[in-house]
């Protein structure tokens, strides 16, 4: 099969959006423009430009391979949406002056709705940071939940994010702990989910890891900033790694400042990573 050929039955797959409400339809057109772009790259047949060091190009050439598929999610970033109603968020990821999406939003009444192809690449991490990986974006599914950002999470959203994740990790094989949160990856800028979303829940339902009852306690030289870093926190402003590790995996307070049992749940974590 021909690679244009390819990148069609691509660019058809992408398109297969059922039922866009009619309010919609100039996203969808702007979305469907988008997606051609980006299949446009896909079925590139042109040699490498690489230059030398005194700026000469190469020799290089093109001949196409014809085994591959479309790159897979590996992460899951969960998000609150910080606003008062589904609607404001269904606003902003359709204009484009906004530059911002996520794959899915979730509402409180537990309505999934899906906002771009799983295989496409959402604005929703920005600039942030997990272990060594400095662009979120390009390896995850962005999903947000409705909600204010101090109230409670409601039962009928988080079962379907329980679902929604379910799919989610049988479809594309993600590891246990790379469920996290946009605070985990982006301390210094953000905060949600709140401290209020139920990590727990989650982890025990495979989604994320959890500490169990600590059994040890840290030895005197158990040092925070590495074992921080071990799980994937960006500890160049380590406070702020602090008060998101709190946030994820203690839930108490958000202080910047790690108290014995901050230091044993750490711990207990840090030997599982
Ligand atoms: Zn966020």
């Amino acid at each position: 099969m021909k690679l244009k050929k390819i990148a069609e039955i691509l660019l058809v797959s992408f398109l297969m959006v059922a039922c866009t409400p009619k309010v919609y339809k100039e996203a969808q057109k702007k979305q469907e423009e988008k997606v051609h772009e980006v299949v446009e790259k896909l079925a590139v047949n042109n040699a490498p430009v690489v230059l030398d060091t005194l700026g000469n190009q190469i020799p290089s050439g093109f001949i196409p391979a014809v085994n591959f598929g479309s790159r897979k999610p590996f992460y899951v970033i969960i998000h609150h949406t910080a606003q008062d109603s589904i609607q404001q968020t269904i606003k902003t990821f359709t204009l484009e002056r906004t530059q911002v999406s996520a794959h899915y939003v979730i509402g409180r009444d537990g309505y999934l709705l899906q906002m771009l192809s799983d295989e496409l690449r959402a604005w929703h991490a920005g600039a942030g940071k997990w272990g060594n990986i400095t662009d979120m974006n390009s390896c995850s599914i962005g999903i947000e939940l409705d909600n204010n950002g101090s109230e409670p999470f409601s039962e009928m959203q988080i079962n379907t994010l329980l679902l929604l994740l379910g799919k989610l990790k049988k479809d594309y094989n993600i590891p246990t702990a790379n469920f996290i949160g946009h605070g985990d990856i982006a301390p210094k800028r953000k905060s949600d989910p709140s401290i209020l979303f139920p990590w727990e829940r989650l982890a025990r339902a495979g989604f994320g890891l959890w500490y169990d009852a600590p059994d040890a306690l840290p030895p005197i030289n158990f040092d925070v900033e590495t074992a921080l870093r071990r799980i994937g926190y960006d500890v160049s402003d380590l406070p702020a790694a602090i008060v998101a590790f709190k946030r994820h995996f203690v839930q108490q307070d958000l202080i910047p400042l790690m108290s014995s049992w901050d230091k044993c749940v750490l711990y207990n974590l840090y030997r599982k990573y």
